[in-house]
């Protein structure tokens, strides 16, 4: 049997090993943290588990000579890796995408660059690195939010800042390494937009889906969004198709973007493989993400993104298992929540709980929406979620 390998062993390692295995490959696991395999979500379930650093050139000629292609669900594996790899076997995507995607500042001039052709913008931005940057800053980007260039994700290596000073303070507190400075934009909500590429070039676009964020983390995924209307969905869709083509890009893509009060596109960032607002094509469309990667990367023809069902995903964080102020980790109760029609529950074998730690999500999938929408909230209640 053919051997597909993927670089990383988290919760989106283990269900594209899942999609990989159901059209009867065999999964190879680079994960370089040294844990028992038992609590490593993709290694619980791949056919190897290669314990390696990812730029480790054994761990990586091993992934080489076994598998027939390589995928990453890393967004920050060093790029020098996926060509080394690229030496030996098929990447997608390859070392090119993925270093545009983990680099703030290379991201946003691929964005700025891609203008024209994407028809939409990143924020107001300027990166920071020197003292000098910040005396620099125009009135026009503050407030604004200082974030990392790179390794930032959930939120975190953000700084919300007001002044000039809040930005010096800020700057000191990263260790006055090179960041960037967004402008501070007005939100009426958040879309991403999933794509995937094939080899031959064509490529695919999912259904836009609406997202809302808690605490900088990801709360839930709507799909079809109650406040995307046909033509921002039609813009974001041309610019997704217009940026993966610029990028040469093969694989899963997802793009985010803001729309702001005046209904105007602004794109944020991308995440170059599958993503969290793209687990509900999981369950509600023809095929999901994870067989869509599976597809791309194994040079087959792209499936249907067609979306059978309306669908609403929530996030699963380790709070559902402890009451208010205890700390002592109790299962949620699952047989409630299965109980509801349409839901379907997807834990990532993580064996210890902790607040803010990704565990699992939920989809409601429904007739229409507002049925599914209802059965969230229900769904909430039962966990200790407030809606
Ligand atoms: P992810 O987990 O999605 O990779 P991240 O840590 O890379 O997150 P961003 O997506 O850049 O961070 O920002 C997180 C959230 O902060 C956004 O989804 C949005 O809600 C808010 N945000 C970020 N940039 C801006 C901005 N320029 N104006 C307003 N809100 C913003
Ligand atoms: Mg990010
Ligand atoms: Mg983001």
């Amino acid at each position: 049997p053919a051997w597909l390998g993927v670089m990383g062993g988290g919760q989106l390692g283990r269900m594209f090993a899942q999609a990989a295995q159901s059209m009867g490959y065999q999964v190879a696991v680079l994960e370089p943290v040294l844990e028992p395999a038992a609590t490593c979500p993709a290694g619980q379930v791949a056919q190897r588990l290669v314990h390696a650093a990812y730029d480790d050139v054994a761990g990586l000629d091993a992934l080489a000579a076994q598998c027939l292609a390589v995928t990453t669900e890393f967004e920050n594996v060093p790029a020098d890796s996926l060509s080394r790899l690229a030496e030996r076997v098929f990447v997608a995507p390859n070392a090119h995408g993925v270093s545009v995607a983990q680099d703030r500042i290379a991201e946003k001039r691929f964005f700025v660059d891609c203008a024209a052709k994407s028809g939409v913008l990143p924020a107001p931005h300027r990166v920071i690195a020197t003292q000098d940057d910040i005396d620099a800053i125009g009135d026009d980007l503050l407030p604004g939010i200082l974030k990392t260039v790179r390794m930032g994700y959930d939120g975190k290596g953000q700084f919300r800042v007001r002044t000039r000073d809040d930005v010096r303070a800020a700057f000191a507190e990263m260790g006055e390494v090179t960041c960037l400075l967004e402008k501070m934009l007005p939100l009426a909500y958040e879309v991403s937009v999933l794509t995937a590429r094939g080899v031959d070039g064509q490529s695919v676009v999912y259904p836009i889906a609406e997202n809302v964020h808690r605490d900088g983390v990801l709360f839930t995924t709507t799909v079809p969004g109650p406040n995307v209307s046909d033509d921002c969905a039609a813009r974001a869709q041309r610019a997704a198709q217009a940026m993966v083509a610029e990028l040469g890009y093969v694989g899963v893509l997802c793009i985010e973007f803001f729309v702001l009060d005046d209904g105007s596109l602004v794109v944020n960032e991308m995440a170059p493989r599958p993503h969290n607002s793209g687990h509900y094509t999981m369950d509600a469309c023809v095929t999901s993400q994870f067989a869509q990667q599976v597809r791309a990367m194994a040079r087959l023809p792209l499936g249907d993104v067609r979306q059978h069902s309306p669908a609403v995903m929530l996030n699963i964080l380790g709070d559902a298992w402890f009451a208010d102020d205890s700390d002592v980790a109790c299962e949620p109760a699952w047989d409630q929540v299965l109980a509801l029609p349409g839901a379907c529950l997807h834990l990532y074998g993580k064996d210890d709980p902790r607040r803010g730690r990704k565990m699992g999500h939920l989809t409601f999938i429904a007739a229409t929406l507002p049925q599914a929408q209802q059965r969230l909230r229900d769904a909430c209640l039962i966990l200790g979620i407030a809606p």
